[in-house]
């Protein structure tokens, strides 16, 4: 079929097997199709190939990619094989033969889109090439490499614009980066030479993810019951230090688990193959320091555990954001332990990265990143929604309820507790502000005992207005009220609670009209109706794999239903066969909804969510004949 003749959903239902376009994606399409430069900054997960493969298909000639690393192109190359797309990548992993090769087929425009590593721009051979091929695009992916304020500076960058001005005839240009900073956006604009660029921005959220922080004592018994409710999930284990890895990833082998490990220790060659066996499944589980970063382009990671806490925000939400970029539900969930501020403490006053830096300067930069890592020990310690701080910390409003964090789930909830204060200050009051903590709370809850007798409180007004409350909570809200300044307890060897200020005009307002005031409060919801507040969370985010209401709801419902294994199995046959891995067979989200549809003709699998018309070409029988075959057994699970 000729690529011209589609237009832009075409493309992306045919290669893509998707309906829609994703926030940010169709704008930037439009700009570059119509030869407007372009400034895409989206969050890990959102998208960016997309933007520029779309147009690359639909533009007469050439695609160019510019990409830092080698796995990534890989991958992506792939990714374009496996959808029917000519593409081929340039970079120091081929041998000098199979480098000739790839740039002679160039010459002869076999390419689509070709990606290249940016050391190669300027060598003579690809200069050569460039110079009499028809180049429609330019695209920069991962762009903040640019920037010397990026997390990741390749100087080679800085050599974009030279090349791009040697082309005869200049091509529209995209740059692409997850880093939303002002310093590494104008960075970008300014360093690539972008002309006239429309930017665009798309928000952080991924509402996919869920997060939670943890406390265990005992982190490894935490890890290891999370992967034992998790079989079959695939996940990244974070941790600080290479001895951290090597313990962790041993236990965890010595448990049984098919783990494997990457840190910055082991040779070139033990990286690469425990990179390719993580990403093959055939060891699902990865325990890795931070140099297992940028380039993981696993869709079907289901977890990221943090075994430590990260130096900052920033990298934790990199790190985390590699869970769940096909958009099917994903846990992120940080252990935490205050040894972790400790050891960051020490990395900070540590720090020589940089030998420029001196005196002052120095000391500057140790004093931003303590700053950092206090905001980083806040996120482990919030009672307030995770995703909002997140947010926040991003400069993004977010709402201060997500439903899909432990905070929100779990462990608090924002309860009205303008009755009980209302009727705690009423106490107080006309008992003539005499009384201790104990009795206040005693005579709320209708108690009998010696003082409350005594002291005649049976007969106030608000004597056990509140008996259905423990005392423990009673006492939560009256902690509240002193550390709101509503009351107060005095300093005396029998302390005595008072109303202050605050408290006499909440009072005497309540009791016209009852301004609401709230307090976050532990749950006293059962387990099990905590499930079921997820499920709706779940469903309500249109998964409709939630329907077990699994708690937390982690991987989806449907992994681990016999339909789902029937169909990850088929995959697996497929991808060992054809040296693939799985996830570019289908992602873990197209299983889930093939297991909820169960399509019995064409028509209907090519409606699946990442079922294009040339995977079905390749696949679409046999998981078609393993769905009629499932359609019988619906009604089992
Ligand atoms: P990024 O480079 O921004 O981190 P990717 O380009 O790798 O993200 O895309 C992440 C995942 O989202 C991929 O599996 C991709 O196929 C998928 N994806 C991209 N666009 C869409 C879309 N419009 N609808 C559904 N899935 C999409
Ligand atoms: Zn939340």
């Amino acid at each position: 079929m000729s690529e011209t003749t589609q237009d832009k959903y075409q493309i992306l239902k045919t290669y893509y097997g998707y309906d829609s376009f994703r926030d940010g994606q169709e704008e930037l399409i439009d700009c570059l199709l119509s030869g407007r430069d372009v400034c895409g900054i989206m969050p890990t997960g959102a998208g960016k190939s997309v933007c520029y493969q779309v147009p690359a298909l639909m533009l007469p000639a050439i695609t160019l990619v510019i990409s830092p690393l080698i796995s990534l192109m890989k991958d992506q190359v792939r990714a374009l094989n496996q959808m029917g797309v000519h593409a081929a990548y340039l970079n120091s992993s081929l041998t000098f033969p199979q480098y000739k090769k790839a740039l002679a087929l160039a010459k002869e425009g076999r390419y689509k889109i070709i990606y290249v590593a940016p050391e190669r721009l300027l060598t003579e051979d690809f200069q050569d090439f460039a110079a009499n091929a028809e180049i429609s695009m330019v695209a920069v992916d991962e762009a903040h490499c640019v920037s010397q304020w990026g997390q990741d500076f390749r100087p080679s960058y800085l050599k974009i614009p030279s090349f791009i001005g040697s082309l005869s005839k200049r091509p529209v240009v995209g740059a692409f980066t997850a880093t939303a900073t002002k310093e590494v956006k104008e960075d970008i604009i300014r360093m690539l030479e972008l002309s006239d660029p429309h930017l665009t921005v798309t928000g952080f959220d991924r509402k996919n993810l869920y997060f939670e922080v943890r406390h265990d004592k005992d982190k490894y018994k935490g890890i290891k019951e999370y992967l034992n409710t998790h079989p079959d999930s695939s996940g990244i284990i974070y941790c600080a230090t290479r001895k951290n890895v090597e313990e962790v990833c041993d236990r965890l082998i010595a448990d049984g688990f098919a783990a494997t490990r990457y840190h910055a220790g082991l040779s070139d060659a033990e990286r690469r193959s425990n990179q390719e066996a993580f990403t093959y499944d055939e060891f699902p589980i990865m325990v890795a320091t931070n140099a297992f970063g940028m380039g993981i382009d696993k869709s079907n990671v289901r977890f990221v555990l943090h075994y430590n806490m990260p130096k900052n925000m920033e990298s934790y939400y990199q790190e985390a954001g590699r869970a769940g970029r096909d958009g099917a539900k994903a846990d992120c969930i940080l252990f935490y332990s205050g040894q972790d501020v400790i050891t960051n403490q020490f990395f900070i006053e540590q720090n020589r990265d940089n030998d420029e830096l001196t005196g002052e300067a120095l000391e500057l930069v140790r004093q931003r990143d303590r700053e950092r890592l206090k905001k980083m020990t806040f996120y482990c310690h919030t009672a307030d929604c995770l995703r909002d701080y997140m947010l926040r910390y991003f400069g993004e409003y977010g709402s201060n309820y997500c439903g899909n964090c432990s905070n929100c789930l779990n462990v608090f909830e924002t309860i009205d507790i303008s009755l009980i204060a209302n009727d705690m200050i009423g106490c107080i009051l006309t008992s003539g502000m005499r009384y201790g903590v104990n009795v206040i709370l005693d005579a709320l809850r209708g108690s009998k005992n010696e003082k409350v007798l005594r002291f005649g409180l049976d007969a106030n007004h608000y004597y056990g207005s509140h008996s259905g409350e423990t005392i423990v909570f009673l006492r939560q809200v009256l902690n509240y009220l002193v550390l709101t300044e509503y009351l107060t307890v005095t300093d005396d060897q029998f302390p005595i609670v008072k109303v202050k200020e605050k408290g006499l005009t909440f009072f005497s307002e309540a009791g016209e009209f009852r301004p609401v005031l709230t307090m976050k409060a532990a749950k006293k919801t059962p387990p099990a109706e905590k499930a079921g507040r997820f499920k709706d969370a779940a469903s309500a985010s249109g998964n409709a794999a939630s329907a077990s209401g699994r708690k937390r709801g982690a991987a989806s419902a449907h992994t681990g239903s016999a339909p789902f294994e029937s169909l990850r199995r088929l995959r697996t046959e497929i991808a060992r066969a054809q040296h693939v891995p799985p996830y570019l067979v289908f992602s873990d989200k197209t299983l889930e909804s093939m297991c909820v549809l169960l399509p019995q003709t064409k028509e209907e699998m090519l409606a699946v969510h990442g079922v294009g018309e040339l995977k079905y070409q390749k696949y679409g029988e046999q998981f078609l004949a393993l769905c009629r075959e499932l359609g019988g057994e619906a009604e089992d699970f």
